[in-house]
C-alpha cells in the first residue's frame, strides 16, 4: 500500500440538487482521457458512499497530491446559479461524510483531512473549511 499522509475532501462543481452519482463522474472522467473515475469515493445528494477508484491506485483530482492522498468528493458545491460557489452538502450527505473520513482517519491515522482549498487557494472547493469541520472529529 502507499503511504497516505493527506485525505482532501472535494466538491464535484455542481449546482444543488444536482442528481449526479459516480457513474457520471466516472464518465466524464473517461471522457477526458483518464482510465477512470479520479476520486476514490463520491458521495451523491443521497447519502450513499460510492467507491471509485481504489484505494491502492494513485487518484486524479489534486494537481501535486495525487501520490500521497485519498481523493473524497460530494456532488455538489454550487448555489443554484450554477456558478457561486457555495457548501450545498445535503444532511444525508453530511453525514455519510462524516462517516467515511471517520473511516479513513482510523485506517490513515496520520492523514491529516483537509480540504482542496487548503492546498490550493486558487480554487474554491469544497466550499466549505473541510480541516476545520473535521479537526475535531479526530
Ligand atoms: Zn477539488
Amino acid at each position: 500500500m502507499r503511504t497516505i499522509t493527506l485525505i482532501i475532501v472535494h466538491c464535484s462543481a455542481n449546482k444543488a440538487g444536482s442528481t449526479l452519482r459516480l457513474t457520471d463522474i466516472d464518465r466524464y472522467h473517461r471522457s477526458m482521457g483518464w482510465k477512470e473515475c479520479g476520486y476514490h469515493y463520491v458521495i451523491p445528494t443521497d447519502g450513499t458512499i460510492e467507491a471509485g477508484r481504489p484505494e491502492a491506485v494513485v487518484g486524479a483530482h489534486c494537481r501535486n497530491h495525487n501520490r500521497h492522498s485519498i481523493g473524497v468528493c460530494y456532488i455538489g458545491g454550487l448555489a443554484t446559479d450554477g456558478k457561486t460557489p457555495a457548501d450545498t452538502r445535503t444532511e444525508k450527505q453530511k453525514i455519510a461524510l462524516k462517516k467515511l473520513l471517520c473511516k479513513l482517519h482510523k485506517r490513515y491515522p496520520k492523514a491529516l483531512i483537509v480540504g482542496h482549498h487548503d492546498l490550493n487557494p486558487m480554487k474554491a472547493c469544497p466550499c466549505f473549511d473541510a480541516a476545520s469541520e473535521y479537526h475535531a472529529k479526530r
